[in-house]
């Protein structure tokens, strides 16, 4: 088995940018590839401005921040990052998209190369139904958002996941730092089992008129003790990305409960996806 050297990690968004940084910033070679060039200069943008921060704090040596960002790549083509040794996956949360990506990576890496993916609901055992012959190479390596500060990497077999590509998954998980727990393949997994209804009801309680953002983000950081409150969580996260969450979960778990809130789609709809588009449930333009 292959030393992993380099990562290539498909989808430059909130997300496999911050694989990205964290990979490279442990030492690995990471071809960080996106069907838009836009997403991928804002990427490097995101690298930048994060490296230079850990500089002025101390957390990194200009050296060291200068090699993190020589050590990436941004690529439009998978077949230009066809040499790595790991493929991460985190692209848009949509089993269509997610399965022809994976008949492509399996078409484009090497034979030993785990096929990972960051998916926050979808199975892995379907995701892993595209690719005839390596099944036993998918898992789910699910990061948590902010990539860099977040420490939890949720592991989750499919049904044909083998052993070692699960113990390769958490030694590759420790070696970048992070914290490694598995979890069974259902839809959300724990984390978003438990989170996404949570967020889903603080709308709800938004459009029901309960209490206006501000004062239901206040009461649950106040009241639970949580560092963000459940609505401004869903800015940072994507609101499209909670949406696709909760119909994912709805689709795989049968259950209404997991149905999106209507005031969640409507801004969804509106393109007010939070963080990234400067405006969600609260206005981030500045
Ligand atoms: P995002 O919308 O910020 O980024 C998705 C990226 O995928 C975009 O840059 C898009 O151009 C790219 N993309 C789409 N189709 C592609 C293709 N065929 N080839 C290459 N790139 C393609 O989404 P995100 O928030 O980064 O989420 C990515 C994945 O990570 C999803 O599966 C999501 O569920 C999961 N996730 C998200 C969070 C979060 O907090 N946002 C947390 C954990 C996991």
């Amino acid at each position: 088995m292959s030393e992993v050297r380099k990562v290539a990690v498909v989808g430059a968004g909130t997300m496999g940018s911050g694989i990205a940084l964290v990979a490279a910033s442990s030492g690995f070679d990471v071809a960080l590839i996106d069907v838009s060039s836009e997403q991928l200069e804002r990427a490097a943008a995101y690298h930048a401005r994060t490296l230079d921060r850990n500089v002025q704090k101390e957390r990194m040596t200009q050296d060291e921040a200068d090699a993190a960002k020589e050590r990436i790549v941004a690529v439009t083509s998978m077949a230009d990052a066809s040499d790595a040794d790991w493929v991460v996956e985190a692209a848009t949360e949509n089993i269509d998209v997610k399965k022809s990506l994976f008949q492509e990576m399996h078409s484009t890496f090497g034979d030993e190369v785990v096929l990972a993916t960051n998916t926050s609901s979808i199975s892995i055992t379907e995701l892993a139904s595209a690719v005839a012959g390596a099944e036993d190479r998918v898992i789910g390596m699910h990061f948590f958002n902010p990539v860099p500060i977040m420490k939890l990497v949720e592991v989750i077999k499919g049904k044909a996941t083998s052993e070692q590509t699960t113990a390769r998954t958490i030694e590759l998980s420790e070696a970048m730092g992070k914290t490694p727990i598995p979890a069974n393949d259902f839809a959300g997994f724990v984390s978003n089992r438990v989170l996404m209804p949570m967020i889903n009801e603080a709308f709800h309680a938004w459009s029901d008129g309960v209490a206006e953002p501000e004062a239901i983000d206040s009461i649950m950081t106040l009241g639970c003790n949580f560092p963000m409150g459940p609505l401004r969580l869903a800015d940072h996260i994507g609101l499209d990305v909670c949406r696709d969450i909760m119909l994912v979960m709805h689709a795989g778990l049968g259950d209404d409960k997991y149905l999106p809130s209507p005031r969640l789609v409507e801004l969804v709809e509106e393109g007010r996806l939070g963080n990234k588009t400067g405006h969600g449930v609260y206005d981030h333009s500045s």
